[in-house]
């Protein structure tokens, strides 16, 4: 193992290294920062979150770059205002010690008046998000057309989130001979076209699978049912009281739901979605961080970023569309040594991805059975002894201490000791005594039989109009008021799609649908002659996979008058931090926790 002394730093980095505790170079810095520092070349780095690889990029960017010139010598951008707030802050670190240096971090949700005032006293490095970028370029407000150092960070993720576009506007602002530094999760082959357009003879360096990260996780699927993923999901969180978590939903809207549920039943989570204001995510993480809330339930985009450490347990509430997006979520736990889990509830249709994550993450996931509800009554019990016997005596009782000793003097030691945990016991009990098995035989076929009595329909709406189709299940859901499980076997095609339900639902189907509007064009719905999916998905639907346009807002009306949108009440999900047992008993001021 190297030194950082070896890597070719100046002093007054290795100052700033030593500063920060840093003792030995991580991988990716052992293997990335030689190179940056000695040749002009691009390079493409397979590295997590967590590796250490915003000082890889750091540290020679800082070295290479003139601090006393004015002029913006480097950009990096990354996909969201956290991380862009991280690097900045991490960079300013590293450089603590050159002086007249200046980095500015640009991203949406702030005042571009304020940022644009920063960037003209010259700013030689600017961190920034691919939109607000865009943004300032084209107002005139930035000139990058002197950057000799380009970093692409979290390549994956910015693509993911539908960057693409506005990442090659931004570049042909800037000369083509700079260095470009990409650095990414993964390499789908939208990461390698980028490599390919944008970079020259780029050298590679794969930061193997031993990053911290997925060394110390491990991983666990749960099959059941999709209409039971709530009550799964509450059965994990019981059977690990301590738990501390981020559970990671598809959608906003399920985000905001899953938060809601489980607020209302007691336990202490909070959602993070972009439907937030800044500030209200701004409150969310800064309880999660103090460990207000215990689960925080998050879309893979307002998660990116997030720096939480001592994580237990990640859950996949359900799989992400894109599968690679599995490994940026389980590397949130099992950090700085630490173990972590990482949780899927899966349903049937899902269970075939499992097989294809296990391929990107090199481990084999543990088939793991949902507890019975005896089980967790047994899991609570057992963790409320130990938390007893661990627990400090508070003198302060003492002096109520004869008088409970009044009211306790008729029972024996076993008694008392069954009173005592009865009172727990008893409100698991009554909540999981009836409860039934929630996992599914996987041998068996899908989660329902569909085909039987279904009915497949026709709408002349597509991908043209911004449909994936999970956009259009969510459309024909919130039209109709539909069950998740009820809109089935969706495909979306260029210019028009399909969709099944049971046939008692048409006459609902064809009402709610028929003559609502997408985008400003009129949908028109008819019940196809076809009653299902034959040989499978139209030509990108195959593992629907299918991504959504990233960013773009649309529109649906229903006959000129707007639907009713969103009823997310878009909130700061706060309560009492739950305990890990249940909650106060009456009387006590504690909300009751309701379950089931
Ligand atoms: P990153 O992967 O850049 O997000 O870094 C993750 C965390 O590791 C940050 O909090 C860094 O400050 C920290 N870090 C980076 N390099 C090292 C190192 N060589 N030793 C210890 N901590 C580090």
């Amino acid at each position: 193992m190297s030194k950082f002394q070896d890597l070719g730093l100046e002093e007054q980095f290795l100052q700033a290294i030593s500063d920060l505790g840093f003792e030995t170079p991580s991988e990716v810095q052992e293997k990335t920062i030689p190179i940056l520092l000695e040749q002009e070349t691009d390079i493409v780095s397979l590295a997590q979150t967590g590796t250490g690889k915003t000082a890889a990029f750091g540290f020679p960017m800082l070295q290479k770059i003139q601090a006393d010139s004015r002029t913006t010598q480097g950009l990096i951008l990354s996909p969201t205002r956290e991380l862009c707030l991280q690097i900045t802050e991490e960079l300013k670190l590293y450089g603590k010690y050159v002086s007249g240096l200046n980095i500015v971090a640009i991203y949406g949700g702030a005042s571009i008046t304020d940022q644009a005032r920063k960037i003209k006293k010259g700013a030689q490095i600017i961190v920034a998000t691919p939109g607000r970028m865009k943004d300032m370029i084209g107002r005139g407000m930035i000139d990058i057309s002197k950057i000799e150092y380009c970093v692409l960070d979290e390549a994956d993720e910015m693509l993911n989130m539908g960057f693409y576009e506005d990442i090659t506007e931004i570049l042909s602002h800037s000369p083509k001979d700079k260095s470009t530094w990409l650095f990414s999760a993964t390499m789908p082959k939208e990461v390698a076209s980028i490599a390919k357009k944008f970079m020259h003879e780029p050298i590679e360096i794969t930061v193997g699978t031993k990053n911290v990260g997925s060394k110390n996780v491990s991983h666990e699927y749960y099959l059941v049912n999709a209409r039971d993923r709530y009550q799964t999901l509450k059965r994990l969180a019981d059977t690990n009281p301590e738990i501390f978590s981020v559970v990671f939903c598809r959608t906003k809207r399920d985000t905001q739901k899953v938060a809601e549920l489980l607020i209302e039943d007691g336990y202490s989570a909070g959602a993070l979605h972009g439907d937030l204001s800044q500030n209200q995510r701004d409150l969310v993480m800064k309880s999660f961080r103090t460990r207000q809330i215990q689960m925080l339930v998050a879309t893979d985009v307002a998660a990116r970023g997030i720096d939480v450490e001592d994580i237990t347990h990640v859950i996949n509430y359900q799989l992400p569309d894109e599968i690679e997006t599995y490994t940026h979520r389980s590397g949130r736990t099992g950090r700085a040594g630490k173990t972590g889990v990482s949780m899927v509830i899966v349903s049937k249709s899902e269970h075939r991805k499992i097989k294809a994550i296990e391929k990107i993450i090199q481990k084999e996931f543990v088939k793991k059975d949902v507890p019975s509800g005896m089980e967790i009554c047994g899991i609570q019990l057992f963790h409320l002894a130990n938390k007893v016997k661990d627990t400090d005596v508070n003198h302060e009782i003492d002096a109520y201490l004869p008088q409970i000793n009044k009211i306790m003097a008729d029972f024996s030691k076993e008694d008392l000791i069954k009173k005592f945990f009865s009172v727990e016991f008893t409100r698991f009990y009554n909540y999981y005594k009836r409860a039934k098995d929630l996992n599914v035989d996987a041998s068996h076929g899908s989660d329902k039989e569909y085909s039987k009595n279904s009915v497949r329909y026709f709408v002349n709406v597509g991908r043209k109009d911004d449909l994936e189709w999970m956009d259009l299940k969510d459309l024909i859901r919130e039209l109709t008021k539909l069950g998740k499980d009820d809109v089935f076997h969706v495909d979306t095609m260029d210019s028009f799609s399909f969709f099944n339900t049971d046939e008692k639902h048409s006459q609902l189907v064809l009402d709610a649908v028929s003559g609502i509007e997408v985008n400003g064009r009129k949908v028109d719905i008819e019940i196809s002659k076809d009653r299902g999916r034959k040989g499978g998905r139209g030509k990108k639907g195959g593992d629907r996979g299918g991504r959504r346009k990233g960013g773009k807002d649309r529109k649906f009306e229903k006959r000129g008058r707007k639907s009713e949108g969103k009823s997310d009440s878009k909130f700061q999900g706060r309560s009492r931090r739950r305990s890990s047992a249940p909650p106060a008993s009456k009387g006590t001021g504690g909300r009751r926790r309701r379950r089931g």
